[in-house]
């Protein structure tokens, strides 16, 4: 009965394989590389308990009433001073502030796709912006990538192929999932390519407060004169996600559209939230905190990667991240890391089959492994577990 009534987007819409298995790991008793937590245990949550009573007692009804769609003015002005930090010069009325960046990707489909449009991205590339793309019908061409981020000469030769490209999306900064920083040198030519074949950009920057090195690299909207980047960021990973406050920066022409069609999806992110950020980077160090959780993150990549060198056998390759929460592994070509995680589940470890974040599929040897949710002592025991599966299999 309801196949005549619900729209095309419902009705091609799957509930996703990987999401499904992840359900399965929510047990204390999985190990799961699977997701993309921030560590709980860098949740500010004596200082929250703190200000909520503060923000309640000194804005009293007014944090509960309906208010504008652009966000909490306090909040807009800390954001320019924090993007201007990292070289970006903006109004902070040129600041949407959004539900998690995820809600500025749905925006982002909702203000330039249409039906057959095409997004050029990494590839491999963010599993939920894809699905965040897919109900505007885009078709997608993926650029191909080494260890410096996306190819400039893939991208020239896409670019030249097809006419229907409305945007690029692009994470520079600690890819999700391949954990990669874009060089300073591509970030550059990238710009160069935008501006020579007018191309918007819409730059996906979550994690780059969460650098290992001390090398972050400007982001590219820092290097925009023409209004071309669309910048999209977060407090998910630096404060915490459950808040969902996260944050568009676009030319004035582009964010005006972004507004109304947020105002059509939620009316405005919750004000109580923002105000509590807000006062949460007012009050206390917001920049040692990231530090501590930088600490925190560091530590569990090398430990992941020094289990991955001394239990993995030969002949499988690894990104070495520099910052965020993510590593890529890939296996060789005749190991299906779907199979792998088959058998990895039977003894409790879990992760992410690399071929869901190719728009594409394929590339069936590819896994992203999550280090920031877990402890280094799990860690070690998971990727040890991965290991054995691993020889066993290549022993075959
Ligand atoms: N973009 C990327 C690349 C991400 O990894 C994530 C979180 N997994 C998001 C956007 C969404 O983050 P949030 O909505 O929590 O701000």
């Amino acid at each position: 009965m309801l196949k005549d009534t619900f729209a095309r987007r419902a009705l091609t819409l799957k509930s996703s394989e990987v999401r499904e298995l992840l359900k399965l790991t929510d047990s204390e008793d999985i190990i799961s590389f699977g997701g993309g937590l921030p560590a709980e245990e860098t949740f500010p949550v004596e200082e929250m308990k703190i200000l909520c009573n503060e923000v309640l007692s000194e804005n009293g009804a007014k944090t509960m009433q309906y208010a504008v769609s652009e966000g909490y003015d306090e909040l807009h002005k800390i954001i320019a001073e924090l993007m201007g930090e990292k070289g970006i010069t903006v109004e902070p009325c040129d600041i949407l502030i959004t539900s998690g960046s995820q809600q500025g990707l749905d925006l982002t489909a909702k203000v330039f796709l249409d039906e057959g449009d095409v997004v050029l991205c990494e590839s491999p590339t963010y599993l939920s912006a894809i699905n965040a793309f897919n109900p505007c019908y885009p078709e997608y061409m993926e650029i191909e990538m080494d260890e410096e981020g996306l190819i400039i000469e893939d991208l020239k030769k896409k670019l030249n192929k097809n006419k229907n490209i409305k945007i690029l999306y692009t994470i520079p900064d600690y890819q999700n999932p391949t954990g990669r920083r874009m060089s300073l040198e591509r970030r550059k030519a990238l710009m160069d390519v935008a501006s020579n074949y007018d191309l918007i950009i819409v730059e996906d920057n979550p994690y780059s407060e969460l650098c290992f090195d001390g090398n972050n690299f400007p982001p590219l909207k820092s290097f925009d004169t023409e209004g071309r980047v669309i910048y999209l960021s977060t407090f998910s990973k630096t404060v915490c996600p459950g808040f969902r406050v996260g944050w568009v920066s676009a030319s004035k022409e582009i964010l005006k559209k972004y507004i109304l069609l947020k105002q059509g999806t939620d009316l405005h992110t919750n004000f109580f939230t923002q105000m509590l950020i807000a006062r949460y980077i007012e009050k206390y160090d917001i920049k040692a905190h990231i530090k501590d959780n930088i600490l925190i993150y560091k530590k569990r990549k090398d430990t992941m990667l020094d289990s991955i060198k001394r239990y993995f056998p030969e002949g499988i390759s690894y990104t070495d991240p520099q910052g965020g929460m993510f590593l890529w592994v890939t296996l060789p070509q005749m190991i299906s890391s779907r199979e792998l995680l088959v058998n990895a589940m039977k003894r409790g470890v879990a992760f992410v089959q690399g071929s869901a974040f190719y728009p594409g599929g394929g590339h069936e040897n590819t896994m992203r492994l999550n280090f920031s949710g877990l402890t280094e002592e799990k860690i070690t025991k998971g990727v040890k577990i991965l290991g054995e599966l691993l020889t066993e299999e290549l022993k075959k």
